[in-house]
């Protein structure tokens, strides 16, 4: 059993996609060919926002937003504890300071209680300035946006929002990756929309922002790439990349529809035993992960060493808060407190989740927590 099995969507789709990548190799238009633009077009379209930007990944995605805001020395960022690395990793490459947030206890998300509490807190104990928050839509969740929208126009903050694993999911109808300023995704293989390599995408609906991305993107282009008028990337998502998202994002609805459907069986069957997702009632996850909590870490070690032994593969996202990142500790500031996201990360495990499972898979998955 896969904990997110590309192999069999492949076996499934294998003709649409053989088919798309053999266009893209008889073109030899491996860079800039036609399908990057239309993909860019499809995925603003499905997302409901003006402007798609494709780049290489999502950790590149999230930079281009900071480089496009001028966000540098003397900035603060505000970052959830409880995310990927690359959330907080892109602060200090553009020159800013990250500061990281606690978390919801039940969501997993930024918590819009803690970021005032550390927005004041910096106000009072540093000279730095409050810029950007970063709200992560974890595990396939969208974030709090309406309370964070709040805090985020009281203290004239960006909304950065981090969708690489929130593709997919909404608030009501409105989709991820709509919710912030500027918003970014990842098509990282096992993301919720992945695809065969690295890939990325930043969404916003300001043209003059969508311009500046697309020059950050080539090396700070002006009329052409020989013509440089700011210091950039070189963050191009490829020509095949964009073929197979193109491909995949004519299932991608029912893949959703389908990790639904595992994750009601699961929170059906184990809501008794272990702690379950909690999903807030207006939210529709594209459940990047299905993640569950246990009271301790020796039953979480006990739960993933019985799953072992029936070859069921589990994970623990994540292990280490951010702000205890040996990467971070120059970052390290007195007198916030972390107290959710260092409980949790004791605590949380991943079991596979993915649109291929079947329902006997589930049910033998369903059956070992059990035990
Ligand atoms: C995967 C991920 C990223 C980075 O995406 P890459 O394409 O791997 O660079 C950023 N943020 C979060 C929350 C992620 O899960």
């Amino acid at each position: 059993m896969e904990f997110r099995d590309l192999k069999r969507q492949y076996q499934i789709h294998r003709n649409e996609i053989d088919t798309a990548i053999q266009a893209v190799l008889n073109r030899a238009d491996f860079i800039g060919g036609g399908q990057v633009a239309e993909l860019e077009q499809k995925l603003a379209e499905y997302v409901g926002i003006k402007h798609c930007i494709a780049c290489a990944n999502g950790t590149d995605a999230l930079q281009l937003a900071l480089m496009t805001w001028k966000v540098g020395k003397g900035d603060a960022v505000f970052v959830p504890d409880f995310t990927f690395f690359s959330s907080g990793e892109v602060v200090p490459l553009v020159g800013a300071v990250p500061v990281f947030v606690d978390i919801e206890e039940d969501t997993y998300n930024i918590s819009a209680e803690s970021l005032e509490r550390t927005i004041q807190h910096i106000l009072q104990e540093s000279d730095l300035k409050p810029r950007v928050v970063v709200a992560v839509d974890l595990f396939g969740q969208p974030a709090d946006f309406e309370q964070i929208r709040k805090i985020a126009n009281k203290y004239n903050l960006y909304i950065l929002e981090d969708a690489a694993q929130g593709f997919g999911g909404r608030i009501a109808e409105k989709k991820a990756c709509s919710f912030g300023n500027i918003a970014t995704t990842s098509f990282f293989p096992a993301k919720p929309l992945g695809c065969y390599g690295d890939g990325g995408a930043v969404f916003t609906d300001n043209d003059e922002w969508a311009e500046l991305l697309r020059s950050y993107r080539v090396h700070g282009k002006g009329k052409d790439k020989y013509d440089n008028v700011r210091i950039g990337l070189n963050s191009r998502l490829d020509t095949l990349q964009a073929a197979v998202l193109l491909e995949k994002l004519k299932f991608f609805d029912e893949e959703v529809e389908k990790c639904n459907q595992i994750a009601a069986a699961y929170t059906e069957q184990l809501h008794n035993i272990v702690k379950v997702p909690t999903i807030r009632p207006e939210m529709t996850s594209s459940w990047a992960q299905y993640t569950i909590r246990f009271r301790n870490s020796e039953e979480r070690e006990r739960a993933i060493r019985i799953l072992k032994e029936s070859f069921i593969p589990s994970a623990v996202y994540y292990k280490k808060p951010m702000h205890l990142q040996e990467a971070f500790k120059s970052y390290q500031f007195k007198g916030l407190d972390y107290t959710v996201t260092e409980s949790i990360c004791e605590r949380c495990l991943s079991v596979p989740m993915h649109a291929y499972l079947d329902m006997g898979e589930v049910q033998h998955i369903i059956e070992n927590l059990q035990k």
